[in-house]
Protein backbone atom coordinates (compact mmCIF):
# COMPACT_ATOMS: atom_id res chain seq x y z
CA UNK A 1 0.00 0.00 0.00
CA UNK A 2 1.66 3.00 -1.23
CA UNK A 3 0.06 5.91 1.04
CA UNK A 4 2.92 8.18 0.31
CA UNK A 5 1.50 8.92 -3.52
CA UNK A 6 -1.95 9.13 -1.59
CA UNK A 7 0.11 12.21 -0.09
CA UNK A 8 0.66 13.50 -2.52
CA UNK A 9 -2.19 14.12 -4.68
CA UNK A 10 -3.88 15.45 -1.09
CA UNK A 11 -1.56 18.09 -0.68
CA UNK A 12 -1.30 19.22 -4.14
CA UNK A 13 -5.34 19.92 -4.07
CA UNK A 14 -3.93 23.27 -2.41
CA UNK A 15 -1.66 24.33 -5.03
CA UNK A 16 -4.02 23.22 -8.33
CA UNK A 17 -7.71 24.19 -6.18
CA UNK A 18 -9.13 24.04 -9.68
CA UNK A 19 -8.10 19.74 -10.22
CA UNK A 20 -10.20 17.48 -8.96
CA UNK A 21 -9.09 15.28 -5.98
CA UNK A 22 -9.55 12.12 -8.13
CA UNK A 23 -7.32 13.25 -11.24
CA UNK A 24 -4.40 14.52 -8.75
CA UNK A 25 -4.67 10.59 -7.10
CA UNK A 26 -4.70 9.29 -10.52
CA UNK A 27 -1.62 11.22 -11.50
CA UNK A 28 0.45 10.35 -8.00
CA UNK A 29 -0.87 6.46 -8.51
CA UNK A 30 -0.08 6.62 -12.21
CA UNK A 31 3.24 4.73 -12.66
CA UNK A 32 2.11 1.44 -10.27
CA UNK A 33 -1.11 1.44 -11.80
CA UNK A 34 0.91 1.12 -15.76
CA UNK A 35 3.10 -1.39 -13.89
CA UNK A 36 -0.31 -3.20 -13.31
CA UNK A 37 -1.20 -3.63 -16.97
CA UNK A 38 2.49 -3.75 -18.17
CA UNK A 39 3.10 -6.45 -15.63
CA UNK A 40 0.32 -8.92 -16.27
CA UNK A 41 0.97 -8.59 -19.91
CA UNK A 42 4.64 -9.43 -19.24
CA UNK A 43 6.61 -6.17 -20.43
CA UNK A 44 7.57 -5.64 -17.00
CA UNK A 45 9.29 -8.22 -14.15
CA UNK A 46 9.07 -8.17 -10.70
CA UNK A 47 9.29 -10.56 -7.88
CA UNK A 48 8.26 -11.61 -3.92
CA UNK A 49 12.03 -11.11 -2.12
CA UNK A 50 10.98 -12.33 1.75
CA UNK A 51 14.05 -10.82 3.53
CA UNK A 52 11.99 -8.94 6.56
CA UNK A 53 11.43 -5.53 4.59
CA UNK A 54 8.47 -3.78 5.01
CA UNK A 55 8.32 -4.46 1.52
CA UNK A 56 8.99 -7.98 -0.01
CA UNK A 57 9.02 -6.92 -3.90
CA UNK A 58 12.08 -6.51 -5.95
CA UNK A 59 11.74 -4.57 -8.96
CA UNK A 60 13.56 -6.31 -11.32
CA UNK A 61 12.84 -5.03 -14.94
CA UNK A 62 10.47 -1.89 -15.19
CA UNK A 63 11.94 -0.11 -17.51
CA UNK A 64 8.19 1.92 -18.86
CA UNK A 65 6.67 1.95 -15.95
CA UNK A 66 9.13 3.08 -13.61
CA UNK A 67 11.89 4.62 -15.28
CA UNK A 68 13.04 8.19 -13.75
CA UNK A 69 13.03 8.93 -18.23
CA UNK A 70 9.45 7.30 -18.40
CA UNK A 71 8.25 8.56 -15.92
CA UNK A 72 9.50 12.45 -17.03
CA UNK A 73 7.43 11.35 -20.54
CA UNK A 74 4.35 10.30 -18.32
CA UNK A 75 4.30 13.35 -16.77
CA UNK A 76 4.67 15.38 -19.70
CA UNK A 77 1.95 13.55 -21.37
CA UNK A 78 -0.93 12.80 -18.64
CA UNK A 79 -0.37 16.96 -17.96
CA UNK A 80 -0.07 17.96 -21.58
CA UNK A 81 -3.73 15.68 -22.04
CA UNK A 82 -5.29 17.01 -19.17
CA UNK A 83 -4.36 20.90 -20.34
CA UNK A 84 -5.79 20.08 -23.85
CA UNK A 85 -9.22 18.78 -22.04
CA UNK A 86 -9.47 21.57 -19.39
CA UNK A 87 -7.40 24.25 -20.32
CA UNK A 88 -5.83 24.57 -16.96
CA UNK A 89 -2.46 25.45 -16.93
CA UNK A 90 -1.43 25.05 -12.97
CA UNK A 91 -3.72 22.34 -12.89
CA UNK A 92 -1.73 20.35 -16.06
CA UNK A 93 1.82 21.63 -14.16
CA UNK A 94 0.47 19.60 -10.93
CA UNK A 95 -0.89 16.88 -12.77
CA UNK A 96 2.71 16.30 -14.02
CA UNK A 97 4.68 17.01 -10.86
CA UNK A 98 2.12 14.48 -9.22
CA UNK A 99 3.38 11.87 -11.66
CA UNK A 100 6.76 13.04 -11.48
CA UNK A 101 6.68 12.41 -7.74
CA UNK A 102 5.96 8.68 -7.79
CA UNK A 103 9.36 8.19 -9.09
CA UNK A 104 10.93 10.46 -6.46
CA UNK A 105 9.04 8.68 -3.90
CA UNK A 106 10.05 5.12 -4.86
CA UNK A 107 13.66 6.33 -4.94
CA UNK A 108 13.13 7.20 -1.90
CA UNK A 109 11.71 3.78 -0.29
CA UNK A 110 12.46 1.14 -2.78
CA UNK A 111 15.87 -0.75 -2.40
CA UNK A 112 17.61 0.11 -5.21
CA UNK A 113 16.30 -1.29 -7.73
CA UNK A 114 14.90 1.89 -9.81
CA UNK A 115 16.30 3.25 -13.14
CA UNK A 116 16.76 6.07 -14.69
CA UNK A 117 16.22 5.02 -18.40
CA UNK A 118 14.88 1.85 -20.08
CA UNK A 119 17.98 -1.15 -20.06
CA UNK A 120 19.83 1.16 -17.59
CA UNK A 121 22.02 -1.28 -15.43
CA UNK A 122 22.46 0.96 -12.30
CA UNK A 123 20.33 0.86 -9.88
CA UNK A 124 18.98 3.58 -7.30
CA UNK A 125 17.12 3.62 -3.76
CA UNK A 126 17.45 4.59 -0.40
CA UNK A 127 15.66 1.98 1.13
CA UNK A 128 13.11 3.72 3.63
CA UNK A 129 11.28 0.79 3.81
CA UNK A 130 14.20 -1.58 5.14
CA UNK A 131 12.60 0.22 8.42
CA UNK A 132 8.83 -0.13 8.93
CA UNK A 133 8.90 2.44 12.06
CA UNK A 134 11.00 5.18 9.78
CA UNK A 135 8.09 3.87 7.08
CA UNK A 136 5.33 4.17 9.50
CA UNK A 137 6.64 7.67 10.87
CA UNK A 138 7.63 9.14 7.39
CA UNK A 139 4.93 7.42 5.56
CA UNK A 140 2.05 7.68 8.26
CA UNK A 141 2.53 11.14 8.88
CA UNK A 142 2.88 12.44 4.99
CA UNK A 143 -0.44 11.07 4.95
CA UNK A 144 -2.16 12.77 8.34
CA UNK A 145 -0.70 16.16 6.91
CA UNK A 146 -1.54 15.72 3.46
CA UNK A 147 -5.01 14.92 4.58
CA UNK A 148 -4.96 17.99 6.80
CA UNK A 149 -3.92 20.08 3.87
CA UNK A 150 -6.58 18.66 1.79
CA UNK A 151 -9.54 19.70 4.52
CA UNK A 152 -8.07 23.25 5.08
CA UNK A 153 -8.12 23.44 1.40
CA UNK A 154 -10.88 21.93 0.31
CA UNK A 155 -13.95 22.31 3.07
CA UNK A 156 -16.89 19.50 2.91
CA UNK A 157 -19.96 21.88 1.61
CA UNK A 158 -22.12 19.41 2.48
CA UNK A 159 -22.38 15.88 4.48
CA UNK A 160 -21.70 13.73 1.36
CA UNK A 161 -18.52 15.56 1.08
CA UNK A 162 -17.75 15.33 4.73
CA UNK A 163 -18.43 11.37 5.41
CA UNK A 164 -17.40 10.38 2.29
CA UNK A 165 -14.08 11.88 2.84
CA UNK A 166 -13.38 10.02 6.29
CA UNK A 167 -14.70 6.88 4.83
CA UNK A 168 -11.90 7.23 1.99
CA UNK A 169 -9.11 8.03 4.20
CA UNK A 170 -10.26 5.40 7.31
CA UNK A 171 -9.87 3.21 4.38
CA UNK A 172 -6.61 3.70 3.28
CA UNK A 173 -5.40 3.70 6.55
CA UNK A 174 -6.62 0.11 7.76
CA UNK A 175 -5.25 -0.53 4.41
CA UNK A 176 -2.30 0.51 5.35
CA UNK A 177 -1.48 -0.70 8.59
CA UNK A 178 -2.53 -4.19 7.31
CA UNK A 179 0.41 -4.15 5.02
CA UNK A 180 2.54 -3.53 7.94
CA UNK A 181 0.78 -7.34 9.81
CA UNK A 182 0.06 -9.59 6.61
CA UNK A 183 2.56 -11.94 5.41
CA UNK A 184 3.88 -11.42 1.87
CA UNK A 185 2.55 -12.11 -0.86
CA UNK A 186 2.20 -15.47 -2.48
CA UNK A 187 2.43 -14.49 -6.07
CA UNK A 188 3.32 -11.42 -7.65
CA UNK A 189 0.70 -11.05 -9.79
CA UNK A 190 -0.96 -10.55 -6.73
CA UNK A 191 0.04 -7.04 -6.56
CA UNK A 192 -0.46 -6.43 -9.80
CA UNK A 193 -4.02 -7.09 -9.81
CA UNK A 194 -3.80 -4.88 -6.49
CA UNK A 195 -2.39 -1.95 -8.21
CA UNK A 196 -5.26 -1.80 -10.46
CA UNK A 197 -7.95 -2.23 -7.72
CA UNK A 198 -6.34 0.89 -7.01
CA UNK A 199 -8.20 2.22 -9.49
CA UNK A 200 -11.56 2.50 -7.54
CA UNK A 201 -9.92 5.15 -5.68
CA UNK A 202 -9.64 8.04 -7.74
CA UNK A 203 -13.22 7.95 -9.15
CA UNK A 204 -14.65 7.62 -5.26
CA UNK A 205 -11.76 11.08 -4.33
CA UNK A 206 -13.33 13.03 -7.71
CA UNK A 207 -16.61 12.54 -6.32
CA UNK A 208 -16.09 13.11 -2.51
CA UNK A 209 -14.25 16.43 -4.25
CA UNK A 210 -17.52 17.58 -5.90
CA UNK A 211 -18.92 17.64 -2.76
CA UNK A 212 -16.14 19.63 -1.56
CA UNK A 213 -15.04 22.81 -2.54
CA UNK A 214 -11.84 24.51 -2.64
CA UNK A 215 -11.50 28.20 -0.93
CA UNK A 216 -10.94 29.66 -4.37
CA UNK A 217 -13.34 27.89 -6.68
CA UNK A 218 -15.49 25.27 -7.56
CA UNK A 219 -13.78 22.26 -9.09
CA UNK A 220 -15.49 20.37 -11.44
CA UNK A 221 -12.21 17.95 -12.52
ZN1 LIG B 1 5.78 2.72 -7.81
Amino acid sequence: MFIGHFAIGFAAKKSAPETSLGTLLMAALWCDLAFGVLMLAGAERAAIQSDGRFMPINLIDLPWSHSLLMTLAWALLLGGGYYLLRRRRRGAVWVGLAVLSHWVLDFISHRPDMMLYPGAARRFGLGLWDSPAATLVAEGGAFAAAVWLYCRSAPAQDAVGRWSLWALVAFLAVLYAATFFSPPPPDIRLVAVGNLLALLFPPWAAWTDRHRQSSTTLNMG
